[in-house]
């Protein structure tokens, strides 16, 4: 008898423990906290995704450091918008298989404003996006997300390269918006600044999308700036050591880079990559500067040389299936991007690792599922 109340106790139990949903939840500057908050519960055409894999965006870091910009004090948030999971439960969506791995858009947006008509919804007038109030991302267990916002993934691709489909989109929209204004990339200096995970993939990525003369990258970081080189960077400078504008002059016999893509979002790189511009040439602007409500840049030398700037906004839907082909073939190289794991108890340390550029931090992954 006595046996029976134990064993029916401990299956309650493991019933009320698997409907515990394990999530990090971002209080304010540097205070994220582990508590359990509610399965979510599915509406029509919304599916389940089991949160297996979420890398920690830069964007994320300069939120997690000085706050969610714009956000009444007292916004609890969970962060989380480079989504890789599996689906739990389709709900009413016929066209998903339980257990699929799958990358998620994050973003929720209306398809029923001018912009989403017009294919633009990362323009969306009524637009959320996960990770930001009021949507949570995806650093918990669970989450559901419109069944628009799933791409199945194939089977083979190795773990984690779901997340990372997300930033790879973010850099197919920023290359589709370069050369809507700069045209093709063929025999043009293109420089990028900055060599985070953004800048690496859009230097391997450029050669897919045209025959550049010369990819030049500026980072501060030189375990950066090397990985810049074996993906295939011509021109490496560190603006600590090289006087960029020199050195970009140097490179271009005194003729300044053709296009620039801002994906830093430091300060002051905004000003550099006027500087190193040619006259009638192009900065796309990928980079968000979180601590700043503008970005400087001397309209007095842009004006002069007559420069086009292109604000890059997130990415489309039709990103996705592109991403996912480009990450899946080995075009695009996710995987050496990665170069630390956690469990989710352990992400302040994660954020910490990724703030101070500690250990050689690069792409950092949240496991929501795996025990510490
Ligand atoms: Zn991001
Ligand atoms: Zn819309």
């Amino acid at each position: 008898m006595l046996t029976f109340f134990v064993i029916a106790w401990m299956t309650l139990l493991k019933e009320f423990q698997n409907k515990l949903n394990k999530s990090a939840i971002l209080y304010g500057p540097k205070d994220i906290r582990i508590e359990d908050t509610p399965m979510p519960i599915l509406n029509s055409d919304e599916v389940l995704i089991k949160s297996t894999d979420v890398s920690i965006c830069a964007t994320e870091v300069k939120y997690w450091y000085y706050g969610i910009p714009n956000a009444p004090k007292g916004t609890k948030i969970i962060q989380g918008h480079e989504l890789g999971g599996i689906i739990e439960d389709i709900g009413s969506c016929q066209n998903f298989e339980k257990s699929m791995r799958v990358a998620v858009d994050p973003s929720i947006w209306c398809g029923i404003c001018d912009m989403c008509i017009n294919g633009i919804s990362n323009l969306c007038r009524n637009l959320q996006f996960m990770s930001l109030p009021p949507v949570d991302g995806g650093f918990q267990q669970f989450y559901k997300v419109p069944s628009k916002n799933v791409h199945p993934i194939p089977s083979d691709i190795p773990p984690d390269c779901a997340s990372m489909v997300e930033p790879v989109c973010v850099v197919l929209n920023a290359i589709s918006d370069a050369k809507k204004i700069s045209g093709s990339f063929d025999d043009k200096v293109i420089a990028i600044v900055g060599a985070g995970s953004l800048g690496l993939i859009l230097t391997q990525a450029l050669r897919l999308y045209g025959s550049p003369r010369m990819i030049c990258v500026l980072e501060l970081l030189l375990y950066r700036l090397k990985m810049a080189e074996r993906f295939g960077a011509d021109v490496l400078i560190n603006p600590n050591l090289d006087k960029s504008i020199e050195a970009i002059m140097d490179v271009t016999k005194g003729l300044g880079a053709d296009i620039v893509f801002e994906v830093s979002g430091d300060f002051e790189a905004y000003q550099i990559a006027s500087n190193i511009s040619k006259p009638a040439g192009s900065i796309i602007i990928v980079g968000i500067p979180v601590d700043q409500d503008y970005i400087p840049i001397k309209s007095i030398i842009a004006r002069r040389a007559g420069l086009a700037l292109k604000f890059v906004r997130r990415f489309n839907p039709k990103d996705f299936p592109q991403a996912i082909e480009l990450i899946a073939s080995g075009k695009v190289n996710v995987i050496d991007l990665i170069s630390h794991k956690f469990p989710i108890e352990e992400i302040s340390q994660a954020f910490e690792l990724l703030h101070q550029h500690l250990d050689n931090a690069l792409k950092v992954i949240i496991h929501p599922h795996q025990e510490s």
